[in-house]
């Protein structure tokens, strides 16, 4: 029933496009809260690296996002994909290993909203 696809599909990019506006609702709240700092390796960061700065959830729940941020951890790039590889097994990073088009995680794209917010 090629109906019933294309409203399923137009329900997943309606999911999809929501869980982006919370990811990048929680991203530049956790960037509020903590200094620009990676938790594992304590490289630090500026507006000119922030984009290889990312939002760890701790309990490995992306929908657990408490506004006072305690779920939340800044890692780099390389050690959050270092601590995911390490919970392999458990609901971590979901958009790595899919081979679909469209990812629900793309923190280039929303950091570059960001500084084109903050010049305007
Ligand atoms: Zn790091
Ligand atoms: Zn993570």
């Amino acid at each position: 029933m090629p109906q019933s696809n294309d409203r399923l599909d137009r329900v997943i990019l309606e999911a999809r496009r929501n869980a982006d506006k919370r990811a990048q609702g929680y991203r530049a709240q956790a960037l509020k809260l903590y200094p620009w700092v990676c938790g594992r390796c304590a490289r630090t960061f500026t507006h000119s690296n922030l984009q290889l700065l990312e939002v760890h959830h701790k309990n490995g729940n992306h929908d657990d996002n408490p506004p006072d941020g305690s779920n939340w951890e800044l890692l780099c790039t390389y050690c959050h994909e270092n601590e995911h590889s390490k919970l392999k097994d458990s609901a971590g990073r979901t958009d790595t290993g899919q081979t679909t088009p469209v990812s629900t995680f793309n923190p280039f794209a929303d950091l570059k909203a960001m500084i084109e917010k903050k010049k305007g």
